[in-house]
């Protein structure tokens, strides 16, 4: 799938979210929200630690609640939620049930899993997002990994010293 001008801007500004997150004592996962023309939306970082040990307040989930909840159906087709990590399959349902209709994401599940491990805070879910989105009935594009070094960058020393 072909990636526009701006995706890399607007993933190293989820890049940027996660790195936030991280400092906040949360896990270092962040999602940005973007219009059709690139305008930023929302920003969401992860959620764990900011709600109570929430294990399923990841970034992408919390932002596409959020999105549903703000945003026209036909406004949500046309955005593109960028994200740090690869959506997993919670995640994936949640942005399609949302209707956002595009996905670019840093680091693949899969080397994401290789530094968390199963750490019990993260046990990966490795599942390709595109699996899930192919399951639904409205096109969801996905475009990723992109800037992967960068993305893996961000999980650096977490997962280990977070036992
Ligand atoms: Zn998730």
């Amino acid at each position: 799938m072909p990636s526009r001008p701006y995706d890399e801007d607007l993933l190293r500004r989820s890049f940027a979210v996660a790195q936030r997150s991280r400092e906040a004592g949360d896990h270092p996962f962040g999602a940005v929200l973007a219009d059709s023309n690139g305008m930023v939306l929302m920003e969401q970082g992860n959620g764990f630690s900011a709600e109570g040990h929430d294990r399923t307040a990841h970034a992408e989930k919390l932002l596409a609640t959020r999105a549903g909840k703000t945003y026209a159906l036909h406004v949500l087709a046309g955005a593109t939620l960028y994200t740090s990590a690869e959506p997993c399959a919670m995640c994936a349902g949640a942005i399609y049930w949302a209707g956002i209709g595009r996905v670019v994401f840093g680091q693949t599940e899969r080397g994401l899993k290789a530094m968390t491990g199963d750490n019990p805070e993260n046990p990966t879910l490795d599942l390709p997002c595109e699996v899930v989105f192919a399951a639904g009935q409205r096109p969801t594009e996905v475009v990723g990994p992109l800037l992967e070094a960068e993305a893996t960058g961000l999980q650096a020393d977490f997962w280990n010293s977070r036992d």
